[in-house]
């Protein structure tokens, strides 16, 4: 393991990957030649620069690299049919721990509503049928009808917990496939959690994390909107929202990644694991072949059945 004298971190060095942008940090015998989040091979190495910005919480790691291995293998035998070979012999034993810096962000939100309230009720309606021997019968029966009034309001709620990647690696949909992170773990941010870890550096800027932290928020505010609508069911909803007493914090979250690069001019493929839930997330790449053979195979099904068809009629 590590020698790090305590409350000392050993010394590091930090890569830059040319391809997704990415700053990580690391010790020397972290070293690596590809980059964990695009297995680009074009990271170049530098002392670490001096004033980054240092994070105000960290969630440690608790899923080891041999569960993350196995989530990783679990994962893609359990994907598509259509999946590359190579993509589901691929070794995750390359997969890496990152610190992922992301923010985390709260605020006041407050919204005007209007949306239209459906109440249903029931009423007796007859019709007319014909019964087991063929005569015209009348019968009744009850029907579900739905009344709408509309409403328009206030609300007020506090958004919390919104977390938002400031990765150039991984994107925030990426990152909201493995999420959630139990925030209840959250501990005040000290360099010795990165001691044998690979951290890396806020590469977005707190701007475009404050507008991706607004766009979650307003979806979260819609979520709840939802859910607070009174009656039956509801339509038309509508809202505007303001948020204010805005918070926002830099923590590191631990992510298993495992990525693949199958030609340069392709994008690579990324899975990565939370490494504190073992949630895993990622896209498959599909083969191209097995779509064709499978289509070809369907054809081939839908034309022997209208042969069959054909040939009985
Ligand atoms: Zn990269």
């Amino acid at each position: 393991m590590t020698e790090t004298a305590p409350s000392k971190v050993a010394e590091q060095l930090e890569i830059s990957c040319q391809a997704c942008g990415s700053t990580l940090l690391l010790e020397p015998h972290l070293r690596t030649t590809v980059c964990p989040y695009c297995a680009s091979p074009s990271v170049i190495e530098r002392p670490p620069s001096p004033n980054r910005p240092a994070p105000s919480f960290v969630v440690g790691f608790v899923i080891g690299q041999e569960r993350a291995a196995e989530s990783v293998r679990n994962w893609i035998s359990n994907t598509s049919l259509f999946a590359r070979s190579d993509f589901k012999q691929a070794a995750p034993e390359l997969t890496r721990g990152v610190y992922l810096p992301a923010y985390l962000y709260g605020a006041v939100a407050d919204s005007e509503y209007s949306a239209n309230i459906g109440e249903d009720y029931t009423e007796t309606e007859t019709y007319t049928t014909r019964d087991s021997k063929g005569n015209t019968v009348t019968r009744t029966r009850t029907v579900t009808k739905t009344e709408y009034r509309s409403l328009a309001g206030h609300h007020s709620t506090y958004i919390v917990d919104v977390v938002v990647t400031a990765s150039a690696g991984v994107t925030n949909a990426a990152l909201e496939a493995i999420e959630p992170f139990d925030l209840r773990a959250l501990r005040r941010y000290s360099p010795a959690f990165l001691s044998g870890w690979i951290a890396e550096d806020p590469s977005r800027s707190k701007d475009d994390c404050f507008h991706l932290s607004h766009d979650e928020s307003v979806e979260k505010v819609g979520r709840m909107l939802h859910d607070f609508m009174p009656g039956d069911s509801h339509r038309d909803l509508q809202f505007q929202t303001h948020l204010s007493r805005e918070v926002i914090d830099l923590v590191l979250l631990p992510v298993w990644s495992f990525a693949i690069r199958y030609a340069e001019d392709q994008p690579p493929v990324q899975i990565l694991v939370n490494g504190q839930t073992g949630r895993v997330g990622g896209k498959v790449p599909i083969s191209a072949i097995k779509v064709t053979i499978a289509v070809v195979i369907g054809l081939a099904v839908v034309g022997g059945v209208v042969a069959l068809f054909a040939s009985q009629h």
